[in-house]
């Protein structure tokens, strides 16, 4: 066999791959945004025929001995070529090791789950959706065993959305993060500091909103020659590649910060796909390297940069321009007091910034438990009920305000939870250092944010899946991932804004 006929045959697999993946998130995308409701059972027959195509596309003879070739001449190929093959070949054997049969049965049961859930979560019916829910967790079990049968099944599906994460690391972290993190929510709550934010919830006609949305996308320099915002009900970024990137966001008449933040953390997203090297597209590294790193980046602006007082000092008189009824009794500092107000709250994506690792603390136990078949799916509910008093101090009135509220089980993504937490700690180690370098408070304050986002671009996005996780915080930081720079950031924050001194 020759070097270069396998390079090519290699280089071309991956571009049918991206033109099937492009293909499949331009039917999701439209799906979300516009497309009527009753196409969903063609669109579910028709995806199921890209699935299968694209599986037999990857998953044959053929490929596997041209990977096994290409492993065996590493030394003859190019850096980027070696972590190509690499790549497709650890999905290789995570994808074959799974028998054809189980996979679609496993697919099938995706699909019921996500049904039961939804009609469980709006019938507040939780016992309907326990068999099933304890279903799928047994089936991610099985498929982790499939895919690394040395490994422990639960690191196996941390490491499918953030690579080489274990159980063992995150129990650290999540360790060395609660009892601080406890803490200072007690003392906030204690707190003799009352904030306003009655203005938060007036009347913002959808038509302002966008008009807003579009004043936000350009302060962060997104480009919308190759990004476009859309409308959904949930709001998601997808990159089809680094030059057709979508947005989308959800408007909410009533309340202005909603869609705000939402955009910002899309934003943060976008701009991580939007600044993926040129030379990777088409190939399997031209996506974020982990759900983690990503989150960082989309957590880094909503947060940090856009829940600062710099931030909202830059912004507000063109928000006082759009929402001109809205919000010409408030200054400044009273809308950044408000867009930062910490009330431990029963729903995750309401959660503000100091509270939010709380929930995803409590998915995590939980996880670990049903992996290790410590608990069952019917037993959830108490427990859930019972971690939610523990760590947050709030009381679970329902179960659809509970342990059904979230989409991620029942899709089978089990082990993603974690990564929202990460990404907000390594956006605080990043900060920190990006502080030594960069004067990023001037900047915000002078609305320079392209400064910052080359800094991001330079070290992190350009790199797509070229680096692990673990190397992108090096590469940013000098040194391997450190949770306290995230305690710090928040007793920093919350301390000035609470008055806690
Ligand atoms: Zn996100």
């Amino acid at each position: 066999m020759k070097l270069r006929e396998q390079v090519e045959n290699c280089k071309l697999l991956q571009k049918k791959i991206s033109a099937y993946e492009y293909a499949m998130n331009v039917i999701y995308y439209d799906s979300a945004t516009v497309a009527p409701a009753e196409s969903s059972e063609d669109r579910g027959i028709i995806m199921g025929i890209l699935t299968e195509e694209m599986y037999h596309i990857f998953v044959n003879d053929e490929v596997e001995k041209m990977l096994i070739f290409l492993l065996d001449h590493t030394s003859e190929l190019d850096e980027q070529t070696v972590k190509e093959v690499e790549q497709l070949k650890e999905a290789y054997d995570r994808q074959a090791a799974i028998p054809v049969k189980e996979e679609v049965a496993y697919k099938e049961l995706i699909n019921q789950a996500e049904n039961v859930w939804q009609r469980a979560k709006r019938d507040n019916d939780y016992e309907s959706f326990a068999p099933v829910l304890q279903k799928v967790f047994d089936a991610n079990k099985k498929r982790a065993s499939y895919m690394k049968p040395d490994e422990k099944e639960y690191d196996v599906l941390l490491d499918l959305f953030e690579k080489d994460m274990t159980q063992e690391k995150l129990d650290q972290y999540f360790e060395e993060l609660k009892k601080p993190l406890v803490e200072l929510v007690q003392k906030v709550q204690n707190s003799d500091v009352e904030i306003r934010d009655d203005f938060l919830y007036r009347k913002y006609p959808v038509e302002q909103q966008r008009e807003f949305s579009a004043y936000l996308m350009e302060v962060m320099g997104i480009d919308t020659e190759r990004c476009i915002i859309g409308e959904s009900e949930h709001p998601f970024t997808t990159g089809f590649n680094r030059d057709d990137v979508r947005m989308t966001t959800h408007y909410d008449e009533e309340n202005v910060a909603d869609s705000m933040y939402s955009v910002i953390h899309e934003g943060g997203h976008a701009l991580y796909e939007l600044n993926i090297g040129k030379g990777l597209k088409y190939t399997c590294l031209a996506k974020g390297t982990s759900m983690g790193i990503h989150e960082s980046q989309s957590r880094f602006f909503e947060n940090i940069i856009g829940r600062s007082e710099n931030f909202i000092q830059f912004i507000f008189p063109k928000m006082q321009e759009i929402f001109e009824e809205q919000l010409q009794d408030v200054t400044a500092h009273e809308f950044y007091l408000a867009v930062n107000k910490s009330q431990p709250s029963l729903i995750r994506t309401e959660a503000d910034e100091l509270t939010y690792s709380l929930h995803i603390m409590v998915r995590y136990e939980i996880e670990k438990l049903m992996i290790a078949g410590e608990v069952k799916a019917e037993e959830l509910p108490e427990l859930w009920n019972k971690l939610y008093q523990e760590y947050l101090g709030v009381e679970v009135p329902d179960d659809a305000r509970g342990v059904l509220q979230d989409t991620h089980w029942s899709g089978g993504s089990i082990g993603y939870f974690p990564s929202y937490s990460l990404g907000s700690a390594y956006g605080a180690q990043i900060l920190h250092y990006m502080k030594k370098e960069l004067d990023v408070d001037g900047l915000v304050a002078a609305g320079n944010l392209k400064v910052i986002q080359d800094w991001l671009a330079e070290r992190i996005y350009k790199y797509g899946s070229m680096l692990t996780p673990e190397e992108i915080i090096e590469n940013c930081c000098s040194e391997s991932f450190q949770p306290d720079y995230y305690i710090k950031y928040l007793e920093e924050k919350y301390s000035k804004i609470y008055e806690l001194i």
